[in-house]
C-alpha cells in the first residue's frame, strides 16, 4: 500500500499538480487510512479528481473515459456479479472474446484478482468514482446484494412471507421511473419489522449515514443498516412516500398518510409520518396489525382488578379515565373495555385522533382539529346521534373535560384518557382544568393508571441469582408495606418471602438478544368509593386521595410490578424502570 501511495504521489509532483510540502504532509496523515494518496489530495482541495486521472492515465498508459458517454453492454454486466462490482468499485462495460473491459478509478486496482475470479482478461480504463458508482447503482440496482442477503434469511425462516402493497393504484404509476430494488428493500425493511415484532420503523437522516431503527417493546433498537444503505436514503424516502401516496416533490413541509400493506395472510395498516429534518426528511412508520384482539382478559389484569372493572364499565352511566403516558397501552385497554360491553342492544361512538384499529359494530369518528373539528365539537355532534357509550381520546381542555362530565351525568358511559402519571393525580388534573370538586365526585367512576411492562422471553428465561439482597429486601418490605403488615407476605403473594426467586431473559434469537418478547400491562385501579368522593369534596390532596385508596385496597403500578416479578412474568429492572419509587 505504501509502495502504491508513494508512487501516485510522486507522478503527481513530478507534473508539478502538488508540492513537496504537500505530499510530505499527506504521506504523513496516511499513515493511519487505507485511502489512496490521490483521494487525500482531491479531499484538501489541492486538484480534483479528473486532473488526477487524466495524469495517471498519461502516465501509466491506461484511457481515461467520461462513463456517461460510453455504452454499457449487458453481457458485461451479466459478467459481474453485483458484489464483485462493488467491493472492487468497478463498472464492466464491454465482454467480448473472453475480454472484459472495466472502468475504475484505482489504477492500481486488483487486475489480477479480476481476472482470477471471472475468468478472463481484464483490460481497465480510468473513470471518476462518482460516475462508477452511479453506473453501478443504474445497473445492478440499489443495495442489490443487501436485499438478496435479507431475501435469502427470510426465505430460510418463512416460505411463504411475501409481502404485498394493497394501495398500489399510485405505485403502478410510479413503477416505471422506480428501481424495482428500492421496493424490495423497502419491503424488506417493513418485513423484518414485522418480524422482528416492531411497532415503529424509524429511517432517520444524519449529516453522513442514514439511521434505521425498530421501536420494539417500547424500546428503540439500531437495525444495523449496511453502510451501502446510505447511497440509498433519497430512493427509500420516495419509495415510502409513493407507499403512503404523498407529494414526493415536497420536502418542506411535515406529511402523513397511510398505507395497507399485506405479509402472508396478516393485513397491517402502516401509518407514515414524514418530517424534514436539518439533514433531510425523516419518516416514521408505525405498524398496526388489523387483525388485533382486543380481550379484557388478556391485558394483564390481576383477577380482582378484572372483576372490579368488569363491574365498572357494566355501568350505565359515568366516566371511566385512563390514565398514563404515550405508548401505556391505554388505547388497546379501551378498545377491549368496548369490545367486552359492545351487543345489539347499545350504541357506541368513538372520537378518536387518529382512528387506531377499526372496531366491529362500533362508530367511530375521526377528529381533525386543524379543521375546526375537535374533541368538543365532536362530542355536541355525536349526541345527536343518541349514543349509550362514547369514548373520547383525550381530555386535555375545559370545554371537553365540562362536556364530557355532563354528558355522563345525563346517563351516558363515556370513556377516556388523561395525562398524570398516577391515578390519584387524575382528580387535581381534572380541578387544575377548572372543574369543580363536586362534579368530579358525582360523575367520575374511577381512574385507572396504567404501563406496559416487558415480559421475559420464555424461550431464554433462566434465574437470576445477581439480584442483591438490598434489592430482594426491599422488594419484601414493600410489598408488606403495602399490605400495612396486616397479612403475612406469603398470604399475599402465594410464596415464601425466604423462597423467592427472580428471573431474566439472556438473550437469544428468538427475542433478537434482548431478554424481552412480548409486553403486558400493569393498572392501579381508583375506584371513586363514599369514602375518596369526602376526599375530593374537601379538596384534599391527591396522596391523601392515594393513602384512602391503598387502604381501601387499590394495588398501585408498583406492586401490581412486583406481583408480575413474583411471578417471574417481568425481571426486577424492568419494574424498576417503568414505576416509580415511592
Ligand atoms: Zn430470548
Amino acid at each position: 500500500m505504501d509502495k502504491m501511495r508513494m508512487k501516485i504521489g510522486e507522478i503527481l509532483l513530478r507534473k508539478g499538480l502538488i508540492t513537496s510540502d504537500q505530499l510530505e504532509e499527506a504521506l504523513m496523515e496516511q499513515c493511519h487510512s487505507t485511502e489512496m494518496i490521490n483521494q487525500t489530495f482531491i479531499k484538501k482541495g489541492l486538484i480534483t479528481e479528473e486532473e488526477v486521472l487524466k495524469v495517471l492515465s498519461e502516465h501509466l498508459s491506461i484511457p481515461y473515459v467520461n462513463l456517461k458517454d460510453i455504452k454499457i453492454s449487458p453481457e458485461a454486466v451479466e459478467k459481474v456479479p453485483a458484489k464483485f462490482s462493488r467491493y472492487y468499485k468497478i463498472m464492466p462495460i464491454e465482454y467480448k472474446n473472453n475480454k472484459l473491459t472495466i472502468a475504475t478509478y484505482d489504477p492500481f486496482c486488483s487486475v489480477d484478482d479480476l481476472s482470477l475470479f471471472l475468468k478472463c482478461d481484464i483490460k481497465p480504463l480510468l473513470a471518476s468514482e462518482k460516475e462508477i458508482m452511479a453506473a453501478i447503482r443504474n445497473f445492478y440496482g440499489l443495495g442489490a446484494e443487501t436485499v438478496e442477503g435479507i431475501i435469502d434469511k427470510v426465505q430460510k425462516e418463512e416460505k411463504n412471507d411475501n409481502i404485498q402493497n394493497l394501495t398500489d393504484k399510485i405505485e403502478n404509476i410510479e413503477t416505471s421511473s422506480e428501481n424495482a430494488s428500492v421496493i424490495k428493500l423497502v419491503n424488506q425493511i417493513i418485513l423484518e419489522a414485522y418480524q422482528k415484532r416492531a411497532t415503529d420503523i424509524h429511517i432517520e437522516p444524519y449529516r453522513e449515514r442514514m439511521g434505521l431503527r425498530y421501536r420494539i417493546d417500547g424500546i428503540l433498537y439500531d437495525a444495523n443498516v449496511p453502510t451501502e444503505m446510505n447511497t440509498f436514503f433519497s430512493a427509500i424516502i420516495s419509495r415510502v412516500k409513493i407507499m403512503a401516496k404523498l407529494d414526493i416533490v415536497e420536502r418542506r413541509f411535515p406529511q402523513d398518510g397511510r398505507a395497507i400493506v399485506r405479509i402472508g395472510k396478516e393485513k397491517l395498516d402502516l401509518r407514515i409520518s414524514v418530517l424534514p429534518t436539518r439533514h433531510g426528511e425523516g419518516i416514521v412508520i408505525r405498524i398496526l396489525p388489523t387483525n388485533m384482539l382486543f380481550d379484557l382478559a388478556k391485558l394483564g389484569l390481576e383477577k380482582d382488578d378484572l372483576v372490579s372493572l368488569e363491574k365498572l364499565i357494566s355501568k350505565t352511566h359515568g366516566v371511566i379515565f385512563v390514565t398514563g403516558p404515550t405508548g401505556s397501552g391505554k388505547t388497546t385497554t379501551l378498545y377491549a373495555c368496548l369490545n367486552k360491553i359492545k351487543n345489539v342492544t347499545n350504541k357506541i361512538i368513538t372520537l378518536e385522533n387518529p382512528v387506531e384499529y377499526e372496531l366491529e359494530g362500533i362508530s367511530q369518528i375521526q377528529i381533525s382539529p386543524e379543521i375546526g373539528f375537535t374533541f368538543a365539537q365532536g362530542l355536541k355532534s355525536a349526541l345527536r346521534h343518541d349514543p349509550d357509550i362514547m369514548m373520547v381520546g383525550e381530555v386535555r381542555d375545559f370545554e371537553t373535560a365540562e362536556l364530557a362530565i355532563r354528558i355522563a351525568l345525563t346517563g351516558h358511559l363515556l370513556f377516556s384518557t388523561i395525562h398524570t402519571n398516577d391515578s390519584a393525580g387524575g382528580v387535581n388534573r381534572l380541578v387544575n382544568i377548572g372543574i369543580e370538586p363536586f362534579l368530579v365526585a358525582s360523575s367520575v367512576e374511577a381512574f385507572i393508571a396504567q404501563r406496559l411492562l416487558r415480559v421475559i422471553c420464555p424461550n431464554c428465561k433462566k434465574e437470576d441469582d445477581t439480584v442483591n439482597k438490598v434489592v430482594k429486601d426491599k422488594i419484601i418490605e414493600e410489598i408488606k408495606v403495602f399490605y400495612n403488615n396486616k397479612k403475612e407476605f406469603a398470604e399475599v403473594t402465594g410464596i415464601k418471602a425466604d423462597a423467592v426467586r427472580f428471573y431474566k431473559g439472556q438473550g437469544c434469537e428468538e427475542c433478537n438478544f434482548t431478554g424481552y418478547n412480548d409486553r403486558i400491562a400493569i393498572y392501579e385501579i381508583l375506584v371513586l368509593s363514599k369514602e375518596i368522593k369526602e376526599l375530593i369534596l374537601e379538596k384534599a390532596s391527591s396522596d391523601r386521595i392515594r393513602v384512602k385508596a391503598i387502604q381501601q385496597g387499590m394495588r398501585t403500578l408498583r406492586i401490581s410490578g412486583w406481583k408480575k416479578v413474583l411471578e417471574g412474568v417481568s425481571a426486577v429492572d424492568e419494574v424498576m424502570r417503568i414505576t416509580q419509587m415511592e
